[in-house]
């Protein structure tokens, strides 16, 4: 046990005893699916990386080996179990799937000349270590297309360490994705990206020790991988269903699902091996409706929609379904049956979420007493493991009705701090409030612990006894969590409570993408780090002359917003003319203002003040903001 985590109290160790016996039958069949076809084990399962630590690692999830300690849900913890099986696995002659190189699966099809490599994953080190093993044992045949299922990360980040731009585009290897693929894929992270950044950190459990009484899995996956993310544009894009492409001598039949699992995504049937890639539309869990680390909420009708389109299209044809994430299956009924049950979950989800709203419960109340029908929650697949219906069901009802559950006492509550320091003024001064919820500790009742004592910390946030208290009831949420994604957030907000934010995450943003966002989009990300109040008085234009490629924008501060339009000022303040290459550079900080206008690759015409004026203007996020404590 590491000195800094507690052993699971006896009500835990109950509870998580208690859980072994509610999980589902049959909970061999994953562990057959999950081995069936390996040709080569990812042994040791590691990827080297250039800094401390390596890119990739599963060596430290030996652990998982074992009976599932009291520390643990059972089964999240067999799910780790299953998500650490890795390797190169055969799916059907000329179809391999590489599992266990990253959060993701990328698969390999094997055409006349070369291949076809599907959705590399996160890290161009990671790809790259998936696809020697591909390699060794299949030989060196050339990349010969690729394509992107989503607009994810992990599925696209790697894709220089499958093949190097310039060899692409001497080749001419195709490219292909959903239609918005690029836009969605750089703008995901362009106005949020720094909260989700943080926030993604606590989801993942980026900072805690792989142990039983640490990180155990991501749900997913095992975790993400920490390399070099890049990404190819494409060149081809996927416009309709029923869209049939051939690569290298492949046959494909594509399926657009926009607005499910992510804005621009595809599924696509492979007529020749009667093999499915079902995306991230379906996996090993129930996904989420609107992830915890923060995203616009998804659409579970339309995401239960283009399952049954799905099943329509190609249930009768499909012999071997394979997905983005966790392992495959095979076999004509179980793959329709899994699908049926994908689909109905969300749409289960949706459709009960609508009626009890309609009834006039808020989002909070739906969520504790939906129950999903027995013949969805005996399965595997369809549980809690990534997705939760707790925060489903809120993520639908925000969807809805917003964030305001019409009760006017809700509309105008204090802020955390006022609300706090009221509350524990209320409640007799933190010292009741603290013995009182040591009591609700003592008894198991850590969810309210957790409420209570937050007031306290959130109160007087000095208080060490306080922030102990709760780092203890979040730990034993933690230990009691089936989700994945839950149990990390609960450990990490008991590690920052106990041991301070320390190691917060940069916020810079991959090259490639930086170098595929559209000037308008830099601009619009721009305009939201104004600093609004010190920019009321502030009366700017300025151009943007931007060559190589050549545009123009006309940017305006006024009313403390700045806003830009294509084209000029009729009577500019001042004009940065600039490459776009150094804007790039300016944006990544890999050069310096100075730097580049003496390099020739920039120049202010102009009243050059203003131009400082403007950048001056500009805020400077903290990526490791407060989270369990206040700001
Ligand atoms: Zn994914």
């Amino acid at each position: 046990m590491n000195a800094s985590t507690k052993p699971a109290t006896a009500h835990t160790a109950r509870r998580n005893r208690e859980a072994l016996d509610s999980l589902p039958p049959d909970a061999e069949r994953d562990f057959e699916e999950a081995r069936r076809g390996l040709v080569a084990a990812f042994e040791p399962p590691l990827v080297e990386g250039e800094g401390r630590h390596p890119t990739w690692d599963l060596r430290p999830y030996r652990f998982l080996d074992g009976e599932p300690p009291e520390t643990a849900h059972p089964g999240l913890w067999r799910l780790g179990q299953l998500n650490r099986i890795a390797g190169l696995f055969e799916l059907a002659p000329g179809l391999y799937q590489l599992r266990g190189f990253d959060i993701s699966n990328m698969h390999v099809i094997e055409g006349q000349r070369g291949i076809v490599v599907v959705d590399p994953l996160i890290s161009a080190e990671c790809a790259a270590a998936a696809l020697a093993l591909y390699r060794e044992h299949r030989g060196g045949r050339p990349v010969t297309g690729l394509i992107y299922t989503h607009s994810h990360v992990d599925h696209f980040g790697g894709a220089r360490g499958v093949i190097a731009p310039e060899e692409a585009e001497e080749r001419g290897v195709p490219i292909l994705a959903p239609g918005g693929f690029l836009h969605h894929a750089v703008s995901e992270n362009v106005f949020a990206g720094i909260a989700m950044g943080r926030r993604a950190g606590y989801m993942f459990g980026a900072r805690l020790r792989r142990g039983p009484d640490g990180q155990l899995g991501a749900g997913l996956g095992q975790t993400n991988s920490v390399g070099t993310i890049s990404l190819l544009p494409p060149t081809r894009e996927i416009e309709a269903t029923g869209q049939e492409e051939e690569i290298d001598g492949v046959r494909f039949a594509f399926q657009l699902t926009p607005g499910t699992e992510a804005p621009a995504e595809m599924n696509f049937h492979l007529p020749e091996l009667e093999a499915l890639c079902i995306a991230d539309n379906a996996v090993r869990s129930m996904h989420n409706v609107l992830t915890p680390r923060g995203a616009l909420v998804r659409d579970p009708r339309l995401w239960a929609h283009h399952l049954d389109e799905a099943i329509e299209l190609f249930g009768d044809r499909s012999e071997v379904l394979f997905a983005g994430h966790n392992w495959p299956c095979w076999g004509r009924e179980r793959i329709a049956e899994m699908l049926e049950k994908q689909r109905d979950l969300y749409a289960y989800l949706h459709d009960q979420t609508l009626r009890l709203l309609n009834e006039g419960q808020t989002g909070s109340e739906i969520a504790e007493q939906i129950e999903l029908p027995p013949s969805l929650a005996r399965e595997w697949h369809c549980r809690e493991y990534y997705g939760s219906v707790s925060h489903n069901v809120k993520a639908i009802y925000q969807r809805y009705m917003g964030w305001f559950d019409g009760n006017p006492a809700h509309l105008w509550e204090h802020p955390p701090v006022e609300r706090a320091r009221r509350y524990v003024e209320c409640m007799g001064g933190a010292e009741a409030v603290l013995e009182r919820a040591r009591e609700s500790f003592e008894a198991g009742d850590y969810r309210w612990v957790a409420e209570a004592v937050n007031h306290v910390v959130f109160a007087e946030p000095g208080n060490r006894e306080a922030r102990e208290l709760q780092a203890d009831a979040l730990e034993q949420l933690g230990y009691g969590a089936e989700n994945a994604s839950w149990r990390n957030f609960f450990l990490m907000g008991a590690r920052e409570l106990r041991e301070g934010v320390g190691g917060a995450p940069t916020a810079s943003a991959p090259r490639d993408v930086v170098a595929n966002l559209s000037v308008a989009q830099l601009l619009d990300a721009m305009a939201i780090r104004l600093d609004g109040p010190r920019a009321w008085e502030a009366e700017l234009r300025i151009d943007w002359v931007v060559t190589e490629p050549d545009e123009t924008h006309a940017i305006t501060v006024r009313n403390g917003v700045l806003r830009h339009r294509p084209g000029r000022h009729e009577r500019a303040g001042a004009t940065l003319v600039v490459e776009r290459g150094a804007l790039d550079e300016l944006l990544l900080k890999t050069a310096e203002f100075a730097e580049l206008a003496e390099g020739g690759r920039l120049r202010v015409e102009g009243d050059g003040a203003k131009l400082g004026e403007l950048l001056g203007l500009l805020d400077e996020p903290d990526p490791g903001f407060a989270i369990v404590t206040p700001k």
